[in-house]
């Protein structure tokens, strides 16, 4: 089984909490105005990895917090992304997936697509929606615009309504 990645940042400590390992996924449709990385648009650039070499080159960071799914747009390939995401948790590891949807859109999305789902219960942390320029907000921690939310999973499932996390 393959994800296709636009690139990986073996040690980040801007893509969420602690030093993380951090997988740039290729392809995504959400087209916000004034994407940081619109190379990561085309469903076919990047590269095919598999997820054993992806879960090898994980293991090999023994300094690391967490693992982050980022893009692109993870959710364009929640299937593999959730099996990978399991075993980075069986690692101990916790696991931060960023995505143009909103987390409302998820739960719509989830209810018909099993990967979707997965990779949604699996992601301890969600940090949801589109870039907007309009929100954007240079003083936020690990997110871009004011609409983007840091959403923890765990919770927001149990209390049927998002719970944003304190992280910052
Ligand atoms: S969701 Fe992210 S990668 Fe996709 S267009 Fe928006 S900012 Fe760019």
């Amino acid at each position: 089984m393959e994800i296709r990645i636009a690139g990986t940042v073996r040690e980040s400590v801007v893509d969420g909490p602690g030093l993380r390992f951090v997988i740039f996924a290729q392809g995504c449709r959400h087209r916000c105005t004034g994407c940081h990385n619109p190379g990561t648009w085309d469903p076919l650039g990047g590269i095919p990895v598999k997820v054993a070499e992806l879960l090898n080159q994980i293991k090999n960071e023994k300094l690391i917090k967490g693992v982050t799914f980022s893009g692109g747009e993870p959710f364009l390939q929640a299937g593999p992304l959730a099996r990978l995401g399991r075993q980075v948790k069986a690692l101990g590891l916790d696991l931060i997936t960023y995505t143009g949807y909103t987390w409302e859109k998820l739960l719509t999305l989830q209810l018909e697509d099993q990967g979707i789902k997965e990779l949604l219960l699996v992601s301890d942390y969600v940090v949801d929606g589109p870039f907007i320029t309009e929100e954007r907000d240079f003083e936020l921690p690990f997110r871009g615009s004011r609409n983007q939310r840091i959403i923890d999973v765990k919770n927001s499932i149990a209390d049927g309504k998002v719970v944003e996390s304190g992280f910052s």
